[in-house]
């Protein structure tokens, strides 16, 4: 241990469990990739203004949760807490939605800041991987992006996540919606900060966990009740494709989300298996929001995942990831002749595409095993002075434990070949 540890609320990801975080998000990438969605990469902070203003004044994440900077230069910036506002303001000063193809369909992955309460499943650096579908209205790019982490979980091997669905109507329908909650909202006995909340941000009272206020909310006006028309007609819409997919999902009318510029489809992936913080990732429609940090009219939706819950629940589900062995072959070399013949091995093996690993260190032939057995390698290669005599190395099946002589130049081709 050196004098330093990890800050509060963070954690390191070491192996071997860091490789399961990289399964994640690849299989969570993966369906994305196949489906037209592009790699977006955007820096870790931005101006402190866009999340203020892309994720909302009312909202936990810029009123507690954001890590805010003032640099040298003078310059106001929040290390991101979360992508959807980046990837838009990149997208809009990249002229992507200018080529004519709209929808544009983003995906990026990386690490979020949060100043939240450390817990289980909640940290102050987490990561995810997300989507976007920047620049159209069509139920089907709502249905698509709910069917594709569907299929990204299902990829994973989880099957006791559910998906929540609401629709959160738009700038027509929910203003009426959200005075008739208000006048309702404000009848109730609740402390200060949640009568504040009425005015700013109504629709997040319904989100209230506490068991006092949710008792209180039992009678409280329905947002279903209030959609107009058209947004109506779009759910039904979303709503039918999902159900076509063969995508199981839930209507859960009271799921609002964290974030002030959803409208429309709302949904909400939970884990049952994670104690109370079970929302493994969450997205919706955003068709605001690029006017908002001052872009044309862009109707968009997209989600987000979070990495490190989805490995919580890959643990309690006991979910074993089928990673390949990251090497293949470890190579323990007997005396300095051999160091050098076995190292020229390992490089050719390597650039054949072969995972090959070396004793380091010029440890005897006991702990070189040791660290053969440990590397997971499926064969060992072994030369002392007697075998480089004879020109050949001992090829060791680490399965079956036989043994055999193989002639140098011809290990490469005897191992592509057993590796198949
Ligand atoms: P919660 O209600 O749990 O606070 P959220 O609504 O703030 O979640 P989003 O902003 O929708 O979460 O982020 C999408 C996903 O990112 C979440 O479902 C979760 O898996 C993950 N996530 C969010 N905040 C954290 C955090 N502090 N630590 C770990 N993962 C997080
Ligand atoms: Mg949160």
């Amino acid at each position: 241990m050196s004098t330093f540890q990890a800050p509060k609320g963070t954690y390191d990801l070491t192996p071997p469990r860091s490789a399961t975080f990289l399964a994640v998000r690849e299989a969570i990438s993966a369906p994305l990739r196949d489906s037209g969605y592009g790699y977006i990469e955007t820096p870790g902070f931005e101006n402190v203004e866009l999340f203020a203003r892309g994720v909302g004044e009312s909202t936990d994440i810029v009123t507690k949760e954001m890590y805010t900077l003032t640099t040298k230069g003078g310059d106001q910036l929040a290390l991101r807490p979360e992508g959807t506002a980046s990837v838009l303001r990149a997208a809009l000063e990249a002229n992507l939605h200018k080529a004519g193809n709209l929808p544009v369909k983003l995906w990026y992955s990386g690490s979020y800041y949060r100043y939240e309460r450390p817990q289980a499943g909640r940290y102050r650096h987490f990561s995810q991987v997300g989507a976007e579908a920047i620049g159209t209205e069509d139920p089907a790019l709502d249905a698509e992006l709910i069917i594709l982490a569907d299929q990204a979980y299902r990829a994973l091997g989880l099957r006791q996540f559910r998906i929540l669905l609401n629709s959160l109507g738009d700038k027509e329908c929910r203003p009426v919606y959200r005075e008739a909650l208000q006048t309702f909202l404000r009848d109730l006995d609740l402390d200060e900060e949640t009568r504040r909340r009425i005015e700013i941000n109504p629709l997040r009272v319904l989100d209230d966990k506490r068991a006092d206020v949710q008792k209180q909310l039992t009678d409280a006006p329905k947002l279903r009740d209030y959609l107009c028309d058209a947004c109506k007609a779009y759910h039904e819409e979303v709503r039918a494709l999902i159900t076509a997919a063969g995508v199981v999902f839930e209507d859960d009318e009271k799921l609002v989300r964290g974030l002030d510029y959803y409208t429309r489809t709302t949904f909400e992936f939970v884990h049952d298996g994670l104690g109370s913080q079970s929302a493994v990732g969450g997205g919706g429609r955003y068709d605001g929001l690029s006017e908002m940090i001052g872009g044309p009219e862009l109707p968009s939706v997209g989600w987000a995942l979070g990495v490190d819950r989805t490995v919580l629940a890959l643990e309690a589900e006991g979910v074993e990831l089928d990673l390949p062995a990251t090497t293949s072959v470890y190579a323990v070399p007997l005396g300095e002749e051999a160091r050098r013949v076995l190292f020229g091995v390992v490089t050719e093996l390597r650039r054949a595409g072969i995972a090959a690993d070396f004793a380091f260190g010029g440890r005897g032939l006991k702990g070189a095993m040791k660290s053969a057995n440990r590397s997971g390698a499926r064969y060992t290669l072994v030369a002392g002075e007697r075998d480089l005599a004879e020109g050949a190395v001992q090829l060791k099946d680490m399965e079956s434990g036989e043994q055999s002589a193989v002639p140098l130049a011809e290990v490469p081709a005897e191992l592509a070949k057993r590796l198949g």
